[in-house]
């Protein structure tokens, strides 16, 4: 598994997949050939469907500079090896340069096909949960403690910098009104649903106000093009900082213990990215917010002091229970049903802890086997439920949309 540096991005929305991963194959691109005065960019699949709703082509745009730059929306050739497929040609004047396919695999990484890319090494030698739950049991640590062994301390300064970007999209989000970019004109909500205190408000009513507000706070960011923290991705990037913010903000819980829990939570993101997907495109919404919510559940339930198998009954419960959930966004844009899907997964993340501390410690399901599922199920669903916007939700509200005459142009 790779560091936590690389799960954990800070950066600009919409999409990971869409717009950090291509971003970073231009830049590779041009770090490798600096002689570089065209280039022709073709994408496909996924990126070629949805890239434009994503903003793909207007971050490819911006990472090209001034150099000469044909981008091409190819949506017929077929994606064998995955749905976020992209081909760059680079040439210095008349003369080609390189000719490469990146594959943008989810969470802004990228591989390159026949390259042996990686900025950032796989340092961790355990991949599976139970074999760190083992490795961690036979030396007495605690999951974070794992983690910043493998890593090293100064991952805490890292973790620190994350937790800070991770507020700022909560706050930036709550204090921001007006519409949302795009041709679904939706008015941003995070701040009305905060201000929004109904009489006899209870407990359990106050925690799923601000669980939501936070969590669609960060999506209306992430969907304006502002800064997030990917986790695991773009679109699933209000969930653990909503569920963080509810427990530092309103439950006093300390920052140390938010550190750690970030350390926890990127552990669980980290067994999924790689022994399954963190990609829409690859193997539905499942793979991200299914992911977030096992990401947030595990650190809720750190927080909430469980022990290691309890922290992994967490996890597994919140990925049980997206377990097929489709990615079918209206016009390729990170908003219906995105938004208000992080709001619903940062409540079922702290439930999924609170189960977790109610229910038998032994379960039937394993988290190693949930990820395996979802990777096998991701898989099995037809490419018109994995980002590309030709089935579910996006399908239905186009067909309806003369009916739906507000929201629309
Ligand atoms: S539906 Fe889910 S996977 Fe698809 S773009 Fe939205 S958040 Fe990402």
């Amino acid at each position: 598994m790779q560091s936590l540096y690389e799960l954990y991005k800070i950066g600009n929305g919409p999409s990971s997949s869409h717009t950090m991963g291509p971003k970073r194959a231009i830049e590779t691109f041009l770090t490798q050939y600096p002689h570089t005065t065209k280039l022709k960019v073709i994408l496909y699949g996924s990126l070629a469907l949805t890239g434009k709703g994503h903003l793909t082509d207007y971050i490819i745009k911006q990472a090209v500079g001034n150099i000469e730059t044909e981008i091409i929306f190819d949506t017929e050739k077929n994606c064998p090896i995955h749905p976020n497929t992209m081909q760059i040609i680079g040439y210095n004047n008349d003369t080609q340069l390189d000719d490469w396919t990146v594959y943008s695999i989810g969470g802004g990484t990228i591989k390159i096909d026949g390259k042996e890319y990686s900025d950032i090494p796989r340092i961790y030698s355990l991949k599976k949960f139970e074999d760190i739950k083992l490795y961690c049991k036979n030396n007495n640590l605690q999951l974070h403690e794992y983690v910043f062994q493998v890593e090293g301390l100064k991952l805490k300064d890292y973790l620190k910098k994350v937790w800070i970007a991770m507020q700022q999209s909560v706050e930036k989000g709550l204090n921001t009104t007006g519409k949302l970019p795009g041709r679904l004109r939706l008015s941003r909500c995070a701040q009305n649903m905060f201000n929004t205190v109904v009489e006899n408000e209870d407990d359990s009513l106050k925690q799923t106000r601000l669980l939501s507000s936070y969590a669609v706070a960060v999506n209306e960011e992430n969907a304006s093009g502002g800064q997030i923290v990917t986790a695991p991705t773009c679109g699933s990037s209000g969930v653990l900082p909503s569920v963080l913010y509810y427990y530092n903000h309103d439950k006093k819980v300390s920052e140390e213990t938010i550190i750690n829990a970030l350390a926890v939570a990127g552990l669980i993101g980290n067994i999924v990215k790689t022994n399954a997907s963190i990609s829409g495109a690859e193997c539905g919404c499942q793979a991200e917010i299914g992911t977030a919510c096992s990401m947030a559940a595990a650190a809720s339930a750190y927080i909430l002091k469980l022990d290691i198998d309890r922290i992994g009954n967490a996890a597994e419960i919140a990925m049980e229970h997206h377990l097929g959930l489709t990615c079918d966004p209206i016009y390729g844009y990170v908003q219906i049903p995105c938004i208000e899907r992080n709001a619903v997964a940062a409540i079922r993340a702290v439930d999924a802890s609170k189960i977790a501390m109610l229910s038998p410690k032994n379960r039937s399901i394993s988290f190693d086997v949930v990820v395996e599922t979802m990777y096998e199920t991701g898989k099995d669903l037809q490419s018109h439920y994995r980002e590309t916007s030709e089935g579910g939700l996006a399908k239905k509200y186009c067909r309806n949309k003369y009916y739906n005459k507000e929201m629309t142009e």
